[in-house]
């Protein structure tokens, strides 16, 4: 089409922030970190290369995600551990933190509860920014990679996506058939994977994550939850995912308990204060 001659005009007007968040709850983060200080380990489960582990993380309590071995990035899935419908959101998530989430953000649940299920208290990745393609760390843009995309796009039968492993992984932990198991299974944190969209065209990229072993993800249970977590097939995605093809390394899951007493003042988020009549 012809460009309107107020074009020009109309490119420049300045965009507003959707969901500003000055009015958003904030995490006691200097609590968080001191009740920190006072945990050790109390579990440690490991997702092997191509597959997926899951771990359960009482309110009050920390998970950490650990790089071990090599370059690896992690698809995450939340849910509350009495209540499979209440699930991560990340549509939600990047709405309101941004296409890739670090220190301070929250992993928001899905309606009709919309809650913080976990808040980051460390990244020791967070010193990345935004890179000169406008990538990030901890991507929220990505959905994972699936059995179904891959057949679409190159008519294969792989098994090893992070959908795949996911839902293996929930029906082993719950006893859920597969197929009631998978429905289960949503978009996830993209944990270390390095992302953004080309400016050119607009379309999702990836790249190498700069994680190495050592480097960590750290979150606080706001609600009682069930975690599962997939060592990408795509390892640091810096090549393709959805095969066997890519160099790819295990991820830990730690869980951390606090001291008792260290975190007097704090309880876990109320379901969202909306009153659920839709006006109706
Ligand atoms: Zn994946």
């Amino acid at each position: 089409m012809t460009e309107p001659a107020d074009a020009r005009a109309r490119r420049a007007v300045a965009p507003v922030i959707c969901y500003p968040t000055d009015t958003l709850p904030q995490p006691d983060l200097a609590l968080f970190r001191a009740a920190l200080d006072t945990a050790r380990i109390t579990d440690t489960v490991g997702a092997p290369p191509r597959e997926a582990c899951t771990f359960r993380v009482p309110a009050g309590q920390f998970f950490r995600i650990v790089s071990v071995d090599g370059p690896q990035v992690g698809d995450l899935n939340l849910w509350n551990a009495g209540d499979l419908s209440e699930r991560f959101y990340s549509g939600k998530t990047r709405a309101l933190h941004g296409t890739h989430v670090s220190t301070g953000d929250r992993l928001w649940s899905c309606f009709p509860h919309l809650r913080p299920m976990a808040t980051i208290v460390a990244d020791s990745l967070d010193w990345y920014g935004i890179d000169d393609f406008g990538g990030a760390v901890h991507d929220v843009i990505g959905t994972r990679c699936d059995p179904y995309t891959g057949n679409l796009l190159s008519g294969t039968q792989y098994h090893h996506c992070c959908h795949s492993n996911l839902t293996r992984a929930l029906a082993r932990a719950t006893g859920l058939p597969l197929h009631t198991a998978e429905a289960q299974v949503h978009d996830v944190l993209n944990v270390f994977m390095c992302t953004g969209f080309t400016r050119d065209t607009g379309q999702y990229f990836m790249k190498a994550s700069p994680v190495r072993p050592g480097d960590h993800l750290t979150l606080f249970a706001e609600i009682d939850l069930l975690g599962a977590l997939s060592a990408c097939p795509g390892g640091d995605c810096g090549a393709e995912h959805s095969s066997d093809t890519a160099p790819c390394f295990p991820l830990r899951v730690e869980v951390l308990t606090p001291e008792p007493g260290a975190l007097d003042g704090w309880a876990p988020p109320a379901r969202n204060g909306y009153d659920g009549s839709h006006g109706a």
